[in-house]
């Protein structure tokens, strides 16, 4: 299991070789495509073989039609070799798209496998790997591993069987020459084994830069009225440039290597024919043998060189795709540490009186603790109230309450329930959250609105909509509820943004309302308006606000006042100001002027 607080591409030993990566990739992958692959396969080889016929055909070519001037064999020999050309073109078209087919549908299903694993994954671990990288991970590595499999198949399928087709003709004409002229192969095997490890190498520095990029990419476009703002584009596009820039040396690297194998087996093959060529000239000089099968030999040879390259090349792609392939297995790996318990309690009964208590919880996110042993009780169709100083550890509350974050001490419990014998979409049921920032979606308004919520009806929606006071935006809005949000809701002023988000809570209806400084982003008067709709929400229900509102606090149920992770005092507004602690002191700084 992957600790999910360190970055993927540090946790990962590198030269751990013994992943089943093979074994992996044909269970989920392969197996489903092998009727086609299996068929592509064998397009190849028809394919393949047809290398051999041709340098077969060029015996009698030589012998009975150039040199016996035999005119009938003219006709039959150029038959053949038209043939032999018509199926080679439809055998490779064959193959070529079903492997195109079978690679698309790969990559499609190892996309989707991925996004559903990583959406499952702690919120910790999006922190560490920032969108930038994982979208890479699951665009970029998924397209450059599987370009591997044409390359591997079309090696295993037509490739093998060239040579094997091809070395029958060679050895058919002369053992001998075939022996003399691969002795140089292995001088190739200590060469072609550094360079492995160097590709391998490359290749994983070249994805991990290639995540950067798209990591810069992604904070440029989020960030663009900031770079603008700041005038910092030629601080964005020198940070870019030099990402770029690492990226083509690694790249650059990785290929060099890869070409660099295929072309070794050029300099073995360059002494084998100066081998056969001499010891073989020598006998057709001494009429031992005939041009035709001199010939024939050399045609062959000569065609071997191209399948014999692939097969060489066939290791460099492996090592290329093998780094893509174990960046994508390392998603696999990690696991969410926040999950559901293997035999879940049910869910709260009754939950609209659910009493909810923090005992002695401590929360760190990185070494110093948010949350450092902060214990109060929110008492069912109550509303308590969390403040303190910015960082104090308010909103983390929230977090560990949804279980977006799980304390390292402490328990939470609802209606003495531990939080964590509950299933987490039952946990989750219980909360409607309205936080400062208020994420939106790419989709409509309405779609927005809905999110998740099972049977809307449209007067329910029409309910919060108006009770969110959004009826008046939604109706100026050329279409209305149709109206799209832009990316990340970027159509919408934050106050919209914010009573979207209220529109949501209010829809979902859940008995348990966390609001983190919900209105901050609206202006006084509709603030006025939206906070009477989250009161008429609030009534009865389990609240607990943060808020920076004097009003809202002062008509709380409880105040819990927070200060460096822990809870200094509780009480009633009144209460709290008389005690003149830290609550007095912020009272001073924060509301002395309302
Ligand atoms: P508040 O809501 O009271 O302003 P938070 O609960 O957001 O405070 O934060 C409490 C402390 O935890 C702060 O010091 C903050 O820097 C830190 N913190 C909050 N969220 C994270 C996070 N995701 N990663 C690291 N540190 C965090
Ligand atoms: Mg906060």
């Amino acid at each position: 299991m992957t600790n999910p607080s360190i970055p993927l591409g540090e946790s990962r030993n590198k030269d751990n070789k013994n992943r089943p990566l093979i074994g992996w990739l044909w269970r989920i992958y392969l197996k489903p495509q092998r009727v086609w692959l299996g068929i592509a396969i064998l397009l190849m080889a028809i394919e393949g073989s047809m290398l051999g016929a041709l340098s077969y055909i060029v015996q009698p070519m030589f012998d009975q039609v150039f040199i016996a001037g035999d005119r009938a064999a003219v006709g039959w020999v150029a038959l053949a070799i038209g043939m032999i050309f018509v199926v080679r073109a439809v055998s490779a078209f064959g193959h070529r798209v079903l492997m195109q087919g079978a690679g698309l549908r790969i990559i499609t299903s190892m996309q989707k496998d991925m996004v559903a694993h990583l959406v499952t994954l702690d919120s910790r671990f999006f922190q560490s790997n920032p969108p930038g990288t994982l979208i890479e991970r699951v665009r970029g590595d998924t397209t450059a591993a599987n370009n591997i499999w044409a390359v591997v198949l079309g090696v295993v399928g037509r490739d093998v069987v060239s040579l094997i087709a091809l070395l029958a003709v060679a050895i058919s004409v002369d053992w001998l020459w075939t022996l003399i002229a691969i002795a140089g192969a292995p001088l190739l095997l200590g060469p072609v084994v550094a360079l492995q490890r160097y590709v391998r190498k490359r290749t994983f520095a070249a994805r991990d830069a290639a995540a950067r990029l798209s990591n810069r990419l992604d904070e440029i476009f989020h960030g663009i009225n900031t770079i603008k703002l700041n005038t910092s584009e030629t601080r964005e596009n020198d940070r870019f440039g030099s990402n770029a820039g690492a990226y083509l040396k690694q790249e650059m690297h990785a290929r060099v290597g890869q070409a660099a194998i295929p072309a070794m087996t050029d300099f073995v093959a360059a002494i084998g024919f100066a081998g056969v060529l001499v010891y073989g000239g020598n006998q057709i000089i001494d009429g031992d043998k005939t041009v035709g099968e001199f010939m024939s030999f050399f045609t062959a040879m000569g065609l071997i060189f191209e399948p014999l390259r692939r097969v060489a090349n066939v290791t460099g792609a492996w090592q290329a795709a093998r780094a893509s392939l174990e960046r994508i297995q390392d998603i696999f790996e990690a696991a969410p540490t926040i999950t559901s318990p293997a035999t879940p309690k049910p869910a709260i009964a009754s939950p609209e009186n659910a009493d909810i208590a923090l005992d002695n919880v401590v929360v760190r996110y990185g070494t110093e603790p948010a949350l450092n042993g902060a214990s109060f009780t929110a008492k069912a169709g109550k509303t308590t109230a969390l403040v303190g100083a910015s960082g104090a550890g308010k909103s983390t509350v929230f977090n560990v309450l949804t279980r977006l974050v799980d304390p390292s001490e402490g328990v939470i419990t609802i209606n003495d329930t531990k939080s964590t014998d509950l299933g987490l979409a039952d946990l989750r049921a219980l909360y409607s959250v309205v936080t400062q920032d208020a994420p939106m979606f790419d989709e409509s308004l309405r779609d927005n609105i809905i999110l998740n919520t099972k049977d809307v009806t449209d007067e329910a929606l029409a309910n919060a909509v108006e009770a969110a006071h959004l009826t008046e935006v939604v109706a100026n809005l050329p279409m209305g509820l149709e109206s799209p949000a832009g990316p990340r809701g970027s159509a919408l002023s934050g106050g919209q943004r914010q009573r979207v988000a209220i529109a949501r809570a209010l829809l979902r209806n859940a008995p348990v309302l966390l609001l983190d400084e919900a209105t901050s982003a609206l202006d006084a008067q509709s603030e006025v308006r939206v906070q009477a709709a989250l009161d008429d929400l609030a009534r009865n229900r389990t609240t607990l606000v943060i808020a920076h509102r004097l009003s809202t606090i002062r008509n709380a149920d409880k105040i819990v006042v927070m200060d460096k992770g822990r809870v200094v005092d509780e009480g009633r507004h009144e209460e709290l100001l008389d005690r003149g602690g830290v609550y007095a002191g912020l009272y001073a700084l924060q509301f002395s002027e309302t």
